[in-house]
């Protein structure tokens, strides 16, 4: 009984440091579990789950990032980088001096080449 006991204090005391490691990331409940049901060894993994969802969030961070610099290209609708000169997509010219409006390109007028009709 005496050792079940020591167990089951043992077991929350590592459950609680758990807590306290995953809660700086927002995982105390993971935390708590995997240092209550696997001690030292749920700590280690939980550092692995912590910098994960980092790298993670990190990520997406980098692509909301990304996908905030593109506008639709007035042609084709695919996303192009602001300030590029020609669409990837469908090779249109694309007029950045012309914006007036937030999200909004313009291409340019063609220019006649040949002498007219
Ligand atoms: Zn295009």
């Amino acid at each position: 009984m005496e050792e079940l006991l020591a167990w089951l204090v043992g077991a929350l005391i590592t459950g609680f440091v758990g807590y306290c490691i995953g809660s700086r990331a927002g995982m105390g409940g993971s935390g708590f579990t995997l240092g209550f049901l696997l001690g030292p060894c749920g700590w280690v993994l939980l550092y692995f789950m912590m910098r994960m969802n980092a790298r993670e969030a990190s990520v997406e961070a980098t692509q909301r990032a990304e996908a905030a610099r593109r506008v639709p290209c007035p042609m084709c609708r695919e996303p192009v980088i602001r300030g590029a000169r020609l669409c990837p997509h469908c090779r249109s010219p694309l007029d950045w001096s012309a914006e007036r409006h937030r999200g909004k390109i313009v291409i340019p007028a063609r220019r006649r080449t040949g002498p007219r009709r």
